[in-house]
């Protein structure tokens, strides 16, 4: 069972039929309004498409945490709102407590081919992310085909996630997830080589599947940010107050002796930029070498670990990236992160942001259209780097 050979909206037929299509409307909201709307564009080719071809076209979606409760400030009502603005077409929106009750029924019965409705929150119910069968069984009685465009929650079985395919033996992806399959999976299955990953951000401890799996892939491991210190703890170096998990130390020993024996290049920091505490004013200092010295931090990676690492980019054919160099939140520690962000803009490679802080950062440095994939799922994309298999997309009919 191939997790990326997976048919997609152009390989079945849509005329007149009820598709329910699971989008990522989990917007960031303020008082009421759509603070960033990147996810509602990002959704618009699979909904025009299905529009153009006569479907009658379901969207549900979470939004935030509701835990099972009905809360207004977590309605979808916005989103339907700014939505129909976006299309140029009303999109209906079912207000119901229950997300499929007498209005979503009374809606999805009035439609025809072309129209587009919107329904409630699927969190406001308990059941869905338990991937209870009632829910998953209510949600696939509106419909008679299911597609999922939810990469973001891909990594999650949930009842409109994996759930309602039990009930709808139609079951393809949209073209988001299409994009995500083809250059995330293309990536981790059959890269160009050099192949390069780049890992970075707070802890070991968060990606440690990751390296291990990355390890049995890549051409070059470069490890930055937070989580080098324990990699170079682990080697002797003197690290002062920098991060470290004392208890991964162990692990970090295995992955470079795992690197060595698989002959793939581990790149680890050669100098720092350093400060006395963890602050937006504290003075940078650039290391010599690896050492950081007592009472400092390594807070970002040093100038000649940036020229080496950019090196490394430079040479390769495909790059994925994943977590910041250092603590770019502040200016005086972010030149690591940018030095990296540059670097894959400027080069030729295939060049994939696996979602989450690199991508704001990426996006924030006006860098986005200069990579050829930007994944729109933080948690999806990283469980999509340890090799697991995704629930919400195994779901889904194979070509
Ligand atoms: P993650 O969520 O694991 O990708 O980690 C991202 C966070 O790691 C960002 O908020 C960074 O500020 C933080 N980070 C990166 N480098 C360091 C560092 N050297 N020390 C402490 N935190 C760091």
């Amino acid at each position: 069972m191939s997790m990326f050979n997976k048919k997609t909206i152009e390989d079945i037929d849509v005329k007149d039929k009820k598709v329910l299509v699971r989008c990522d409307f989990n917007v960031p909201l303020k008082d009421g309004v759509i603070t960033d709307e990147n996810r509602l564009i990002g959704a618009l080719p699979t909904i025009q498409y299905l529009v153009e071809k006569g479907a009658k076209v379901i969207l549900c979606s979470h939004l935030g945490k509701p835990k099972g409760e009905a809360k207004p400030e977590l309605s979808l009502a916005p989103v339907a709102k700014r939505l129909s603005e976006l299309l140029g077409k009303e999109v209906y929106f079912a207000k119901d407590d229950n997300v499929v009750g007498e209005n979503a029924k009374k809606a999805v019965e009035n439609m025809k081919s072309g129209d587009v409705v919107l329904l409630e929150n699927t969190r406001y119910r308990k059941e869905e992310t338990k991937n209870e069968d009632n829910f998953s069984q209510e949600l696939a009685s509106l419909a008679e085909i299911f597609v999922n465009d939810a990469f973001g929650t891909a990594h999650r079985a949930h009842c409109s996630t994996v759930g309602v395919t039990k009930y709808l033996e139609t079951a393809v992806c949209g073209y988001l997830i299409q994009k995500e399959l083809k250059f995330l999976g293309e990536a981790v299955e059959n890269p160009q080589r050099p192949f390069v990953a780049i890992l970075g951000g707070a802890k070991v401890s968060d990606k440690i599947n990751v390296i291990n799996n990355l390890l049995e892939k890549v051409d070059t491991l470069i490890i930055g940010g937070g989580m080098a210190y324990t990699f170079l703890k682990s080697q002797g170096f003197e690290v002062g107050n920098s991060l470290v998990e004392e208890d991964r130390l162990d692990y970090a020993r295995e992955m470079i002796q795992k690197a060595k024996d698989k002959g793939v290049n581990l790149l680890l920091p050669v100098d720092h930029i350093i400060a006395d505490k963890f602050a937006q004013d504290a003075e940078p200092v650039t290391t010599e070498n690896e050492n950081i010295k007592e009472g400092y931090m390594g807070l970002d990676i040093g100038p000649k670990t940036s020229e080496n690492y950019a090196n490394a980019v430079k040479n390769a054919k495909t790059v994925i990236w994943n977590g910041p160099m250092g603590v770019f939140e502040f200016e005086n520690f972010a030149n690591g992160t940018k030095a990296v962000a540059k670097a894959m803009a400027e080069s030729d490679a295939i060049t994939v942001i696996g979602g989450g802080d690199s991508a704001a950062a990426v996006n924030q440095l006006g860098f986005g259209d200069k990579m050829t994939h930007i994944s729109t799922g933080g948690g999806a994309s990283l469980e999509f780097l340890e090799g697991i298999q995704l629930p919400g997309i195994v779901a889904l009919n194979d070509k």
